[in-house]
């Protein structure tokens, strides 16, 4: 097992020689930044469904299929960041950006207490 420091020298090397860039405007990312910059991170379209006790995509399924509860966390449209961003997830291997997603996601729903909500 690799030391912690050591693997932050080793993870600092890494990063000058194979910088990790930003999946939505290819800018250097900064320490601390994954997947998206901050300025990309922050163009994301997120929707406000978590927040809302019915929202558009209960009632698209509503009477269909027996749910609790849908939403969808952000708004897809046809040549935009999202949909750059599910490309690179769905044909180019790049599945940490689901982890990504599905954290930013887990964390919102955590903090406006919706899980509990969800729960029997
Ligand atoms: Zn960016």
């Amino acid at each position: 097992m690799i030391p912690k420091r050591l693997a932050k020298i080793i993870n600092e090397i890494n990063n000058i020689l194979l910088p990790r860039v930003c999946f939505g405007c290819n800018a250097q990312l900064f320490s601390g930044e994954r997947i998206l910059c901050a300025v990309c991170r922050h163009d994301v379209p997120l929707t406000d469904h978590n927040y809302l006790e019915e929202n558009a995509v209960d009632r698209r399924f509503y009477g269909r299929i027996p749910i609790k509860k849908a939403a969808s966390f952000v708004f897809f449209t046809k040549n935009g960041l999202v949909k750059n961003l599910l490309h690179w997830l769905k044909y180019k291997n790049q599945e940490e950006i689901g982890g990504f997603f599905g954290e930013w996601c887990g964390a919102l729903l955590m903090e406006n207490g919706q899980l509990k909500m969800l729960m029997p």
